[in-house]
C-alpha cells in the first residue's frame, strides 16, 4: 500500500481519572473506559489527525502528571479556577457546570445551603472544587476520598452529614444507584466550567485542541455526544 504522506499523526497522551459517570468511567460490560469527556477528545483528536492514549490516574495526580510530562492533556471534568490557571493551561470551555450538596433525605429539612452545613461532616473527592469548597464551611470536618464514588458511600454509611460534588455527576448518580436514600439540596452554585489543561507554555497543543473543539462544535459531533450523554 502507498505511504500516506503529509503530517504525521501525533497520539496525544491524555490523562483522566475514571470514576467520574458519565464523563469518564469503566463501562462494566465493555470494560472500556467511556463517557463524555472520553467521546469529546477521540472526536477531537480525529478531526486533527491524532490518535489518544488514555491514562487513569487519581484526580490529584494529573496536574503533577502534566508538568513531568508524564500526559500531555488532563480530561477529566476539570474546572477552570484561577488557582490551577496559575499552574497549567486550559483550552477554551468544553462543558458549563456547577457543584451541589448532596444529603440524606431524612436531613433534607436541617441542610437546605452552604450556611447549614456549619460544623457538619463533610465528605468530597480529593483535589476537587467541591473540596474546596466543602473547606470554606465553618468549623466543617472534611474527609476527602480518593474516588467520588467513595464519598457517595460514606454519606449513605452517615459518616458524614453531606457531599459537595459536580452537580451533572450527583445528577447521574442519583438517576441510575439512588436507592431514594440521598438527594441534593435546592441551592446549586455558580456554573463552573470544565476546560482541558496542558502544561503551562504549550502553546502549540491548547491550539490544536481547541481548533479540534471548534470544528466538532461546527459539524455537530459535540451536540451529537452532547446529546448521548445529557439528553434533550
Ligand atoms: N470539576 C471538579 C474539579 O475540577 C471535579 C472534577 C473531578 O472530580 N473529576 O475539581
Amino acid at each position: 500500500a502507498a505511504m500516506v504522506t503529509g503530517a504525521h499523526a501525533a497520539t496525544i497522551n491524555v490523562g483522566t481519572e475514571a470514576t467520574f459517570a458519565p464523563f469518564e468511567f469503566m463501562d462494566e460490560q465493555t470494560k472500556e473506559l467511556t463517557g463524555f469527556d472520553m467521546e469529546i477528545i477521540e472526536a477531537v483528536a480525529k478531526e486533527m489527525g491524532d490518535d489518544v492514549r488514555i491514562q487513569n490516574m487519581g484526580f490529584d495526580a494529573l496536574i503533577p502528571s502534566l508538568q513531568t510530562g508524564i500526559i500531555d492533556v488532563t480530561v477529566a471534568a476539570m474546572t477552570i479556577t484561577p488557582e490551577r490557571q496559575k499552574r497549567v493551561d486550559f483550552t477554551n470551555p468544553y462543558y458549563q457546570s456547577g457543584l451541589v450538596i448532596m444529603v440524606r433525605k431524612d436531613d433534607l429539612r436541617k441542610y437546605k445551603d452552604f450556611n447549614s452545613l456549619e460544623g457538619t461532616r463533610l465528605c468530597a473527592q480529593i483535589g476537587t472544587t467541591g473540596a474546596m469548597m466543602a473547606k470554606r464551611v465553618k468549623n466543617a470536618k472534611v474527609t476527602e476520598f480518593n474516588s467520588i464514588t467513595e464519598a457517595f458511600m460514606e454519606l449513605k454509611a452517615k459518616g458524614c452529614e453531606a457531599v459537595i460534588n459536580d452537580k451533572p455527576v450527583v445528577d447521574y448518580y442519583l438517576a441510575r444507584r439512588g436507592d431514594g436514600t440521598v438527594t441534593t439540596v435546592p441551592q446549586v452554585f455558580d456554573a463552573e466550567h470544565y476546560g482541558m489543561a496542558v502544561k503551562q507554555g504549550n502553546k502549540a497543543l491548547v491550539e490544536k485542541l481547541n481548533e479540534g473543539l471548534k470544528r466538532i462544535r461546527d459539524n455537530g459531533v459535540y451536540d451529537k455526544i452532547y446529546a448521548k450523554w445529557f439528553g434533550a
